[in-house]
């Protein structure tokens, strides 16, 4: 295997993006979201934590306002912070950069699929690293994968950095961020 990138992740922050979903926002069959990206622009994160990624119990990736700092410094293109109506400080970050999951891995485990929405209601990776299908390292840069993982509602894609972001993030101080390695075949 050789490495192509790290995979970041950080702690919860105590919050849902949602406290319920619209019956028309989600499968009949399994209750799952249909669109696991749309968010609550209403959103409030909580108290305050010195932590530049954290997620909601739902899965949303929430960065500071340094971290939006630092992919604007950066440039990183198709590489979105959404904003909080009511919470100008904090971001749900996403990338249309998407990498392929690779569906070989041994550590990947899905379970309960759904035949209404055709999608796993179950999705783990039984590492902290991540298992993707390229050819190349991933450039500089932040990346999504193309499938979601965790319980239901809960499922949200890895965020991936390419090897010299990780070093551009830890230089620039951003913390509170845990990094795993992401491997290719
Ligand atoms: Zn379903």
């Amino acid at each position: 295997m050789k490495l192509v990138g790290y995979r970041i992740s950080g702690f919860d922050n105590g919050t849902c993006m949602f406290d319920a979903y619209p019956s028309n926002s989600t499968c009949s069959k399994c209750g799952m979201r249909l669109d696991l990206l749309a968010y609550n622009p209403l959103y409030v994160s909580g108290k305050f934590r010195r932590s530049s990624l954290l997620y909601t119990y739902d899965g949303f990736p929430i960065v500071s306002q340094q971290f939006k700092d630092f992919i604007e410094l950066q440039g990183f293109p198709n590489v979105d912070c959404h904003a909080f109506v009511n919470d100008p400080r904090r971001f749900f970050l996403t990338s249309k950069n998407i990498v392929p999951y690779d569906c070989n891995s041994p550590y990947l485990e899905r379970d309960e699929y759904c035949s209404a929405c055709e999608r796993f209601v179950s999705v783990a990776t039984g590492s902290k690293n991540a298992f993707v299908t390229l050819r190349e390292p991933l450039p500089n840069g932040i990346f999504q994968t193309d499938l979601t993982f965790g319980h239901q509602n809960e499922q949200s894609p890895i965020l991936l950095v390419g090897i010299e972001t990780k070093r551009l993030m830890e230089k620039f101080g951003l913390r509170g961020i845990s990094y795993g390695r992401a491997y290719r075949r």
